[in-house]
């Protein structure tokens, strides 16, 4: 029998993301000439490819507008990536109008506080381990791994595991 929080997972259609602290720990590398840069995880991008393969799609939504991010985020194929916004309610109810979509169809993974209203707004809240502890207790469902280390590889394999289908898509790997 799935667990409440199974059937929950089981609904949804749509993976919204943040990206400090949820594609990246949240660090923020400044060189001698003020230039940023950002650390992705590769095991969090493998995660995403999977995800878009079995229909599940990937929506990126961040506050900062940063060049890399955009870049990381074209090698993934992220068509829908919204920068420099810091209100988000309105992104995802804009993003799900146009899909036809219901937030019960929607997931969000979040660490911080820009990260509460979206999280308000899905069926399946989501909180990386070192989200803030407001978030974590906004979620339904907090990752083991934190920002930046695995986190939304581990958000990605809960939604597909939940729906019988991670398992298959793995075995794609195995020549199985
Ligand atoms: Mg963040």
């Amino acid at each position: 029998m799935p667990t409440e929080l199974e059937r929950l997972a089981a609904k949804v259609r749509i993976l919204f993301l943040d990206v400090d602290g949820v594609l990246t720990d949240g660090g923020l590398y400044y060189d001698v000439e003020g230039r940023i840069m950002k650390r992705f995880d590769v095991k969090d991008g493998l995660g995403i490819k999977t995800a878009q393969k079995a229909g599940l799609e990937i929506v990126v939504l961040t506050g900062l507008d940063h060049a890399g991010v955009a870049e990381r985020v074209r090698e993934l194929g992220i068509t829908e990536y919204v920068a420099g916004r810091h209100r988000k309610s309105p992104l995802v109810e804009d993003v799900l109008a146009r899909r036809g979509l219901t937030p019960e169809e929607a997931a969000y993974l979040g660490d911080d506080w820009v990260d509460a209203g979206p999280m308000g707004l899905v069926g399946l809240p989501m909180a990386v381990a070192d989200a803030v502890p407001e978030i974590k207790a906004l979620a339904r469902y907090t990752t083991t791994r934190p920002g930046g280390r695995g986190a939304v590889r581990e958000a990605i394999a809960f939604i597909l595991s939940a729906q019988g289908r991670y398992a298959g898509l793995f075995a794609h790997w195995t020549g199985a």
